[in-house]
């Protein structure tokens, strides 16, 4: 028997996620300082409240519009749940591949993220 060959060890670093990652860079300035911070959140995320509230000196109409531009784009995601009342926003290198509906379900993407259940 031969011993398992060492290119089958999961590598710790994906240069193909950071590859994907800079091919995708937001456009404009206040697009990319929300990026910025929603990918500094890592997996908790953040939400639009908590970005707001971090940034006193920023205006908040300057915050709030870009989650969803950068939604558009497919750099972040919404998985359903919530904090303090707000969605929570991750990068998309945090996606996990599922939603969560209001009503407590698990969303997969073979039903596209409907619930079949409400
Ligand atoms: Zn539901």
């Amino acid at each position: 028997m031969l011993n398992s060959p060492p290119h089958t060890i999961a590598r710790r670093t994906d240069p193909q996620t950071s590859y994907d990652a800079a091919a995708k860079a937001p456009t404009g300035k206040m697009r990319q300082f929300v990026f910025d911070l929603i990918e500094q959140s890592g997996p908790d995320g953040t939400t639009i409240k908590e970005m707001v509230a971090a940034n006193p000196d920023i205006q908040a109409s300057s915050i709030t519009s870009r989650p969803n531009e950068l939604e558009k784009q497919g750099l972040v995601h919404y998985r359903g749940d919530k904090r303090d009342g707000a969605r929570i926003i991750r990068v998309a290198a945090h996606d996990r591949g599922y939603r969560l509906c209001g009503c407590g379900m698990v969303l997969s993407s073979f039903y596209g993220f409907k619930c079949q259940y409400c």
